[in-house]
């Protein structure tokens, strides 16, 4: 079976509509002469997200980030913030841009999410805050991280970026938390181009929310609070209008995708399978696999470079951790003996190519070189093949 494919196989495809649907929304835009600030597609778009994500509020920006950032200014956070070293760096930048000092805790080993039960060792009298991330949409503990926050009085922040469309039961995920960001960068599930939102259950929160993305201008002559410029424009909401109606059935593709894959790694000594999660709470947004060297008998370093070599591009996320940023190195927290779990992880975590269009002929060939790592492996001679995909 020669494996290696002649077009590159990247991590992800943008859920594109079509070009006609785009340009029957740019001709309504163009007709209404209103091309930003909270015009007709974003009015809409605020609705169609508010019905799907269960949110009592939800204020749109023009990327996740600066939804963070900015959200986490709304609170009035000061001192320290507990968050994780497993994560984009755009999680704790926001805590940096505030002026607020992170403070890193270590990970859970079967979810990634930061380990609740390591949360209470750190809080001090600084902490107002606890910023976890819902890593590839696993859910965080987020009963014993309420319960926590419950008992000193801390806010609680999740960065959602890979969860849209998640649940815990039937509970939606935004629903946790004093408020939750979700980005819509065209890497996500589902995207604005570049987006995000914020979800609150607070009336007063969003409005202050609003007023933060627009400069902080609360009247026609007046400026309430230090704001930045953060507003999702109406070309991005139309996007993401069109992007919307796509994504269930890209969801269920995915799901198909994640099953080919499932069955394919089943059963291969030293793969773990970590977005698991079953079809109703699952974002799909990654499709992610960690790699155990003993057992495995090559590493993940070994694995990403040989799928490179056969134009399959992987990604290690999230490596390098926040915590080893060579401004955070005079932090106790981000130490690595503090962080044996998430330093453990960011060497074995591996997010495989996951789309919808990605087709069953792909998946088995991306798992058969992988396979090909293990079988070469010294000491590693004999691995289980699951039968043929059915
Ligand atoms: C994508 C992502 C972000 C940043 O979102 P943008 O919309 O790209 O600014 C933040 N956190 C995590 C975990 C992400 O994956």
């Amino acid at each position: 079976m020669d494996s290696r494919f002649v077009e590159p196989i990247l991590i992800t495809r943008p859920l594109l509509p079509s070009v006609e649907k785009m340009t029957s929304r740019m001709e309504e835009i163009w007709d209404s002469k209103w091309i930003t600030n909270n015009g007709v597609q974003h009015q809409r778009l605020v609705i169609e997200l508010k019905n799907r994500l269960g949110a009592e509020h939800i204020t749109l920006f023009n990327n996740g980030t600066l939804a963070l950032l900015l959200g986490l200014k709304s609170l009035d956070l000061t001192g320290e913030v507990i968050t994780t070293p497993f994560t984009f760096p755009a999680t704790v930048a926001a805590i940096d841009w505030n002026g607020l000092t992170p403070v890193f805790c270590d990970v859970e080993p079967d979810t990634l999410t930061i380990d609740a039960s390591k949360i209470e060792a750190l809080i001090t009298e600084k902490t107002s805050a606890i910023l976890a991330v819902h890593v590839y949409g696993n859910p965080c503990n987020v009963e014993k991280i309420q319960e926590i926050a419950d008992r000193y009085r801390l806010k609680v922040i999740y960065d959602g970026a890979h969860a849209f469309g998640a649940t815990i039961g039937d509970r939606p995920i935004g629903s946790y938390g004093d408020m939750t960001m979700f980005s819509f960068h065209a890497t996500k599930l589902f995207n604005t181009i570049e987006g995000g939102a914020l979800l609150v259950k607070d009336r007063m929160l969003a409005k202050k929310l609003v007023q933060l993305k627009n400069f902080g201008i609360s009247g026609p002559e007046e400026v309430s609070m230090s704001g930045l410029n953060a507003k999702l424009n109406e070309v991005q909401a139309a996007m993401g209008l069109e992007v919307l109606k796509l994504v269930d059935e890209e969801r269920e593709k995915r799901a198909e995708v994640k099953r080919m894959y499932d069955q394919y790694l089943a059963g291969i000594p030293g793969i773990r399978i970590l977005t698991t999660l079953d079809k109703k709470c699952s974002s799909y947004q990654y499709y992610v696999i960690e790699i155990n060297r003993d057992q495995f008998g090559a590493s993940r370093d070994d694995v990403y470079e040989r799928l490179k070599r056969n134009n399959i591009f992987t990604r290690k996320y999230f490596n390098p951790l926040c915590s080893e940023f060579d401004w955070y190195s005079h932090l106790d927290s981000a130490k690595r003996e503090n962080l044996p779990q998430a330093h453990l992880a960011v060497t074995q975590v591996l997010a495989l190519p996951y789309y919808g269009e990605l087709g069953l002929d792909s998946v088995k060939r991306i798992c058969h070189v992988l396979k090909q790592s293990c079988r070469q492996a010294p000491g590693v001679d004999q691995y289980h093949l699951k039968g043929e995909y059915k």
